[in-house]
């Protein structure tokens, strides 16, 4: 925060220009100090404001307030972090160009297109109507548990309508891009007529200043978006809904490192406004608050038309024959059978791997060579479309070599399967059938999801191979079969989060079969596991979040991992291993831990190694958030004057509740 003079009044939250060395950057009046001197103090030059943006109606406090927040619990500079997260084109403008944008968004505001299509509410059920009750009532953030096609959306459906009928603003957060139109859809069908914009990383420059300038001005009475959106001024906000509010992607992972679901809750909690959090299977963490009695748990236990969850079938790999030849197996006969089954009745049948590509690496028999990257400690992994070896982390691709580049043999081979290959497997296996394979590199075309997934809905795709892009929202009527090919991977990851993601993943895959009632009875969702003892999979069965979620706190508990600690990542990027590491170990010398904060030792991250960086990172841990943020407080200035230490330290940042350590 710096001073700048001004010969007018400025209120709090003006946008400015202000000089700064010799440049010329945005700025926002903060707080009007009440004590100010209208003379700077002797020998103390206090340059004046370049411009004054006062076209723009201030930053309201309680944005500010909310940035000061933000950036003291992530541990950033406010001034950085609130002019961060202003629309980019914000800050080129001057007064008369704002004032051309603003009176355009009032244009449109006016004249606000009313949707062809207009839906009317649907009655609710019991379940549906005492959420919508709760909501209003609520003194704390409402958890809404409901699996897929349980009727949240249309929860919030209804309390959005019980905010703008009081004049208020709705704000809806959900984790992916992908997942707005549909929505936005739903919603401007819903409410003919009213103001509804997006926010989200997708738009144009030019769309996100105009979306953001009808939330700022008020104009917006609906704002939908991903988690960004969380961050935008709104003056007559009433009400906060975040939807899949376990969604990793609700955590952003660079720079400002904040949760937009934590935010939400503070949020509402400083407006006294509803917040409502929306998911099948909640994050630990959300969970645990409700159990506490932090949140008000508001289930709806049942799908709406009755329809039940699909049955839930899980497939020992290790108790099937090995297959003759010594060949791969790729799908277990019964699974196959039940695919055939699918086609033969016309429905369709969804097969997640969570791994694109051909191969996750390719494999020399002859001298074990292996397709490392040469800039990362990963495998680059072989495309075959395009016969490429890419690196999924620094992004090097390169034609895959004829011959071993170390020893010459001719006969390199790929090792494992991702979907491409699976999808060539099944073109094998189902020669009739109509596979279409829905993953990153496939989407990679503006446009191509779309028409994806249109391919699917209208029917024209028997059988669906994706990764989780495809598991999350997307409403497919006719699939019946859900099949995950390999998910042990997460069973056995370091990552302390990742059972907790693949049962999310697994119940939301479920959600994806037998939307359709009729169906509902015919829908399976098929497990090929080789560990098919595990916990996990006996709590998916029996679609038992609760069970699942109460073996994790235990295990959460005495390991003591969130939510029962919270913990603070320091993170240095180097140009060797040993200067992030000698770069930690002084900041750890600075830290003054006392008994209350653990700072353990700096250890290299899963990926320690990605575009020719080294990386290292030091946990940081306290049973108590208050302890860990006040040693964060006075410890992390100290670290910017210890950085002209480090020669070829390339940065180094906090990252403060880290999803994975
Ligand atoms: P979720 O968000 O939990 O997946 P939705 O709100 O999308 O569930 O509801 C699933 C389907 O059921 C949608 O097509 C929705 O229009 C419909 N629906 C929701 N509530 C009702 C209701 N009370 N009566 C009739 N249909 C409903
Ligand atoms: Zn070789
Ligand atoms: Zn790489």
């Amino acid at each position: 925060m710096l001073d700048y003079a001004s010969e007018q009044a400025l209120s709090p939250g003006t946008l400015l220009r202000v000089p700064l060395g010799r440049r010329e950057v945005a700025g926002i009046v903060w707080d009007a100090d009440p004590d100010a001197a209208t003379q700077a103090p002797e020998g103390v030059d206090i340059k004046p404001v370049a411009a004054v943006l006062d076209a723009l109606p201030p930053l309201p406090a309680d944005w500010r307030r909310l940035m000061d927040f933000a950036a003291a619990y992530y541990q950033r500079a406010v001034g950085e972090l609130a002019l961060s997260v202003l629309p980019p084109e914000l800050r080129q403008l001057d007064n008369t160009q704002l004032q051309r944008r603003m009176k355009r968004a009032r244009d449109l505001a006016a004249d606000w297109p009313v949707p062809e299509h207009t839906s009317a509410p649907p009655a609710l059920n019991a379940e549906q109507q005492a959420a919508v009750a709760a909501i209003a009532a609520a003194d704390k953030p409402v958890l809404l548990h409901g699996v897929t096609g349980s009727g949240k959306t249309e929860v919030y459906l209804h309390a959005a309508a019980q905010a703008l009928q009081a004049g208020r603003q709705a704000l809806v957060l959900v984790p992916e891009i992908n997942l707005t139109p549909q929505l936005e859809a739903r919603f401007s069908e819903r409410f003919p007529g009213r103001v509804l914009v997006s926010l989200h990383s997708g738009l144009t420059p030019a769309q996100r200043l105009r979306h953001w300038l009808l939330a700022h001005l008020g104009l917006a009475d609906l704002v939908l978006g991903t988690r960004m959106a969380v961050l935008a001024p709104l003056p007559r906000l009433g009400l906060i809904v975040v939807d899949e509010e376990h969604d990793p992607s609700f955590k952003q992972q660079e720079g400002a490192r904040y949760s937009a679901r934590d935010l939400a809750v503070w949020r509402g909690k400083q407006l006294n406004v509803p917040v409502v959090l929306g998911s099948a299977t909640p994050s630990l963490e959300t969970w645990h608050n409700a159990q506490q009695g932090r949140y008000l748990r508001v289930p709806l236990a049942e799908r709406i038309g009755g329809g039940a969850m699909p049955r839930v079938r899980v497939l020992d790999m290790s108790a099937l024959p090995k297959p003759a030849g010594g060949e791969e197996r790729v799908l277990a006969p019964a699974l196959l059978a039940a695919i055939e089954d699918r086609i033969a009745r016309g429905e369709q049948s969804l097969l997640l791997l969570n791994r694109r590509g051909y191969a996750p690496v390719l494999h020399c028999s002859a001298c074990a060579w292996k397709s490392g990257c040469p800039h990362c400690s990963a495998w680059r992994v072989f495309h075959k479309v395009d016969r490429t070896l890419r690196c999924h982390h620094c992004g090097l691709a390169e034609r895959v070599p004829r011959a071993c580049p170390d020893c010459g043999n001719l006969d390199i081979s790929p090792i494992g399967r991702g979907t491409e290959k699976l999808q060539e497997q099944l073109a094998a296996l189902l020669p009739d059938a109509r596979i279409a394979r829905i993953d990153a590199d496939s989407t990679k075309a503006v446009g191509a999801l779309e028409q994806q997934l249109q391919a699917v809905q209208s029917g024209d795709v028997d059988v669906l191979v994706g990764t989780q892009m495809v598991a999350k929202g997307h409403d497919f009527r006719r699939i019946t079969l859900v099949a995950a090919v390999n998910p042990d991977g997460a069973l056995f990851s370091s990552d302390f989060r990742a059972p907790e993601r693949l049962f999310a993943l697994l119940m939301q895959a479920a959600g994806r079969a037998g939307r359709d009632a009729e169906q509902a009875a015919r829908s399976e969702m098929w497990v090929q596991t080789w560990n098919a003892q595990h916990p996990l999979f006996a709590a998916l069965k029996r679609h038992d979040y609760e069970a699942f979620a109460a073996a994790q706190l235990d295990e959460r508990r005495v390991a003591g991992l969130p939510p029962f600690a919270a913990l603070a990542l320091l993170r240095a990027d180097a140009k060797t291993a040993a200067v992030a590491k000698a770069f930690l170990d002084d900041a750890a010398a600075l830290a003054e831990a006392g008994d209350q904060v653990t700072l353990y030792r700096p250890v290299p991250p899963h990926m320690a190694r990605v575009a020719d960086v080294d990386r290292m990172q030091m946990l940081v841990e306290s049973p108590s958030r208050v302890a860990l943020q006040r040693l964060l407080a006075a410890w992390l200035p100290q670290l910017q004057a210890l950085r002209a230490q480090h020669k070829g330290l390339i940065r180094w940042a906090v990252d403060v509740d880290p999803l994975a350590i």
